[in-house]
């Protein structure tokens, strides 16, 4: 299938789901994870009119914007390791997976401008995945306060790989929760407007529970590795 043919259809699912919910569709931002795929695919995903590519390391990044030129939104969303910060840290416009302090103390250090930051998760608290648990969120958040190169944009999370609907909507349901509750604490570097949630299993019912970033790879531009 052709990324179009792909794209088109879930703009349809999504304007469903927001209709659903009540929802503009507008606030719902479609990320293409080219991770799995060519750089000629990711180039079909722009030429669709995809704005945002996400990436999970570095040399799949690099290898991607030597030949991308377009003016597209990079995002790192993957485990980063403190020693690749300065590696990736000039060339994405959003990090997605901000979970430790040693990380935010390298962004810090080796950032020139502000990097918009989302604090990934683990609402599942799954031993596979990475990420804070709900509870060190907030603790985390207010640790940021002199960290003048991060912005924390939003909360990221990966749902568990199932097909229990309850679960993947409790787990989005909840990042929304948290999401207001650091919203509350009103932060000037911590605004929080953004979740990103939902990948090509589960995205509807993310988009249903407040996605404004959802993460699609297979269903979008296909996982050909
Ligand atoms: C690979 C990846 C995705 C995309 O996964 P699909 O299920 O293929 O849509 C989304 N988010 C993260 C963090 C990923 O690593």
């Amino acid at each position: 299938m052709t990324v179009l043919h792909n794209l088109e259809q879930i703009k349809q699912n999504i304007a469903e789901a927001c209709k659903r919910a009540g929802r503009n569709p507008n606030e719902v931002n479609i990320i293409a994870v080219t991770k799995y795929v060519s750089v000629e695919r990711a180039k079909e995903a722009i030429d669709a009119g995809v704005q945002h590519l996400g990436e999970n390391r570095d040399q799949g990044l690099h290898a991607k914007q030597e030949v991308i030129t377009d003016p597209v939104n990079w995002h790192f969303i993957g485990s980063l390791q403190t020693r690749k910060v300065k590696s990736v840290i000039h060339d994405i416009d959003y990090l997605h997976s901000l979970d430790r302090l040693s990380l935010a103390e390298e962004v810090q250090k080796r950032a020139s401008d502000t990097v918009k930051c989302f604090i990934q998760v683990n609402v599942a608290e799954e031993q596979s995945k990475h990420g804070l648990s709900l509870d060190e969120v907030i603790p985390f958040i207010e640790s940021l306060h002199d960290f003048s190169h991060i912005q924390i944009v939003g909360l990221m999370t990966m749902a568990p790989h199932t097909d229990d609907q309850a679960l993947l909507r409790h787990c989005f349901h909840t990042l929304k929760q948290l999401q207001k509750d650091v919203q509350a604490l009103q932060l000037a570097y911590a605004p929080c407007t953004e979740l990103s949630m939902g990948m090509s299993n589960d995205y509807e019912i993310a988009v249903e529970e407040g996605a404004t970033y959802i993460r699609l790879g297979t269903t979008l531009v296909g996982n050909e590795i």
